[in-house]
């Protein structure tokens, strides 16, 4: 392990933001804007940053020397935190799901977790919904010592609050402020941030298993965070393309096409969906001629 480095996380704030023109919005007369905070750190790319910094600020306060965390296969979250783990000094442990995976070659974002020195730890599904239960916690805790938890995406109330800085940098900038949602964190601390007569719009990737789960999921984090509902945000459903990086021919010849155009590389499990969300809700009419709408670009391929 490198050294604990302070000032290893200081990020690129606030994350710059950029007009383009793309055709599908400029015909209607509508301004897009690109948030970007895939530009905020290299290793901690986007929300997770914002996510993630108040809860290590949290832990080393406390004197903690080691996170755990929940996350699957391929989780940002995961890599952020073992990156933290490692630009920081602490220990990292990480639950994974799926306990096929023990033993099998690690996928690159695996390799890259336990590269940053990251414990990985791998359970059934079963097992992973049980992850906020207090005795499975426990049990947790027998195996590996003394830990913080961080919960799975990093959404928490801190992490809530970390993302108001984001609706703040946006202040004045744009009508419709829009984000990818997993874990709804980010945007229940952006809606948070936003300015009086801003609106923001979450583009959720997962499908739902119960009706507004993820709405009650971001009402209850704003209450944990601000103390009740803070901003004017809704969620537009329709765009999960059948789940959790699930795909098709026409997202992928979207994402191409978006690309092409602007040469921006187009990350394919959140980002992608945002863009194809909201182009299509301009081409429903959704968004006022004269009007400026901004996606936040969250992460990079
Ligand atoms: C984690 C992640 C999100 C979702 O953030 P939540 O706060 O979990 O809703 C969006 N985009 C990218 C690139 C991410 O890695």
């Amino acid at each position: 392990m490198t050294s604990p480095d302070p000032q290893a996380l200081r990020p690129r704030l606030p994350s710059p933001l950029q007009e383009i023109d793309d055709e599908p919005f400029s015909r209607r007369g509508i301004r897009l804007l690109l948030k970007r905070d895939d530009l905020i750190h290299p290793a901690l790319p986007g929300n997770k940053w914002r996510k993630l910094a108040p809860n290590l600020r949290a832990a080393a306060e406390a004197g903690d020397r080691a996170l755990l965390t929940f996350g699957g296969a391929y989780s940002n979250h995961l890599r952020a935190t073992a990156a933290a783990g490692r630009l920081l000094g602490f220990a990292t442990i990480g639950v994974v799901r799926g306990d096929e995976l023990a033993g099998a070659p690690l996928n690159p974002s695996l390799a890259r977790c336990a590269a940053d020195g990251m414990r990985l730890h791998f359970i059934d599904r079963a097992g992973y919904r049980r992850k906020a239960d207090p005795e499975f916690l426990a049990a947790l805790h027998d195996r590996f010592g003394a830990f913080r938890v961080i919960p799975e995406g990093g959404s928490n109330s801190l992490a809530a609050q970390g993302c108001t800085e984001l609706g703040r940098e946006l202040r004045g900038a744009a009508d419709t402020v829009a984000v990818a949602c997993g874990t709804g964190g980010t945007l229940a601390g952006l809606a948070a941030g936003l300015a009086p007569g801003q609106r923001a719009i979450g583009v959720p990737v997962l499908k739902g298993g119960r009706p507004h789960f993820l709405h009650e999921t971001v009402t209850g984090l704003q209450r944990a965070a601000f103390g009740g509902p803070r901003g004017d945000w809704r969620l537009a459903e329709d765009f999960h393309f059948g789940g959790y990086a699930r795909r098709t021919p026409e997202l992928d010849a979207f994402a191409d096409a978006f690309e092409e155009r602007h040469g921006l590389p187009v990350e394919r499990v959140y980002v992608a969906k945002l863009l194809f969300a909201l182009t299509a809700l301009a081409g429903e009419g959704a968004f006022a001629p004269g009007t400026a709408v901004a996606a936040v670009i969250t992460g990079t391929p």
